[in-house]
């Protein structure tokens, strides 16, 4: 039995590792945009394959029963490849998905990073917990001071009119998450639905200060096989062995 784990998460660490431990032929895929990645079981490869048709090639030359994309929800070019190169191959698909967190009455949720930098009030200042390459989307926004909080620091210079990056890695408690909007004088944040055990600090914060709270809602995912939990997929990838 061949797995091939599309990885980027903690939910998908925690599956390879657990893959290995019972002793399942593993490669364990990551993009290779963190300079200092978790580590993973089995095999570790890093960077892209060349689209659908590169995983397609990949997945043939591997002999792969099972394909798993256990990558962010909001990595949604990689999920899309992996479904199509799976039904290309005819190789089994599944999805680790963590859940969505609850939606709160105090989100103003908008579908696209586009849409929250046009939600954005005027000479405001705001703390993006979207990742660095979201900061284009935010370019128009010359009115806007933007803190924009990143795992590496990046090469080049700030990519925005006005603002700042934040170097620092998860995870964060209620009090860095408050400290750091007071420090800066913070008064929007702009998050993504992005779900998971931690993470959900800065929403806490934001709502205990009042804070413009935008959030990103999810895209959509390709049809397939889709479980929440490690555990789930643990028990799927079992019954296909
Ligand atoms: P993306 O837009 O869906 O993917 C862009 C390209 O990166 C893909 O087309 C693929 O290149 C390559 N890629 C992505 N994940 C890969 C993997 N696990 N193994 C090998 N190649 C991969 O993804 P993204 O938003 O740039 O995210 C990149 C990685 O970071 C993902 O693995 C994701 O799990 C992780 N991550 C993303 C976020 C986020 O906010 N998006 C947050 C935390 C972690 P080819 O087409 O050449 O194959």
């Amino acid at each position: 039995m061949n797995v091939l784990l599309l990885g980027g998460t903690a939910e998908a660490r925690d599956l390879s590792l657990a893959l290995a431990k019972e002793g399942i032929t593993l490669v364990s895929s990551l993009a290779g945009v963190t300079k200092a990645p978790a580590t993973y079981g089995g095999s570790v490869r890093y960077g892209g394959f060349g689209g659908a048709s590169g995983l397609a090639g990949f997945l043939a030359a591997n002999k792969t029963d099972i394909l798993i994309d256990a990558t962010h929800p909001f990595a949604a070019r990689i999920s899309l490849n992996a479904v199509e190169a799976a039904e290309a191959t005819g190789t089994r698909v599944l999805q680790l998905v963590r859940p969505s967190w609850p939606e709160r009455e105090n989100w103003q949720i908008v579908p696209s990073l586009k849409a929250a930098a046009e939600s954005l009030i005027p000479n405001t200042r705001v703390f993006l917990a979207t990742g660095g390459q979201s900061a284009c989307a935010f370019a128009g926004r010359t009115d806007v001071f933007a803190l924009l909080r990143v795992i590496d620091r990046p090469d080049g210079p700030f990519p925005l009119a006005n603002g700042d990056w934040i170097i620092d890695r998860a995870p964060y408690c209620v009090e860095d998450e408050l400290a750091m909007f007071r420090a800066r004088r913070i008064d929007t944040l702009v998050a993504r639905n992005s779900g998971g055990a931690r993470g959900q600090e800065k929403f806490d914060a934001a709502q205990t200060l009042g804070l413009h709270t935008i959030v990103v809602a999810r895209p959509p995912l390709p049809n397939a096989m889709r479980v929440e939990t490690v555990k789930e997929a643990l028990a799927w990838v079992a019954a296909k062995t």
